[in-house]
């Protein structure tokens, strides 16, 4: 948390919050908002450039749950995304 406190208010980390115009409860409310977001959240693109992989390790029967758990999150809330994954693994059903 200290690190991200530095972070979000560069060198002046002896400034407090208040001094610098923003209130104490809207500090608070900023850091627990940055608390809830997932560290690395994946983007469509991010997802489609690694598909390819991702539909190989589930073909493998891999488990996705450890190794790729924010493709898996992803494509269960994307829509867009889910249907790249099944036009894929269609598509390598289909060749063999
Ligand atoms: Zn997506």
């Amino acid at each position: 948390m200290k690190n991200l406190i530095s972070r979000l208010f560069g060198r002046n980390k002896r400034t407090p919050a208040h001094a610098m115009g923003m209130p104490p409860e809207m500090l608070k409310g900023l850091i627990t908002s940055l608390e809830k977001t997932k560290p690395i959240e994946l983007d469509c693109e991010d997802i489609f450039a690694r598909l390819d992989e991702y539909v190989d390790a589930v073909l493998r029967g891999d488990d996705i749950n450890t190794m790729m758990p924010d493709m898996k999150h992803h494509l269960e809330m994307c829509r867009d995304c889910f249907q790249e994954y099944e036009i894929l693994v269609s598509a390598i059903e289909a060749a063999g």
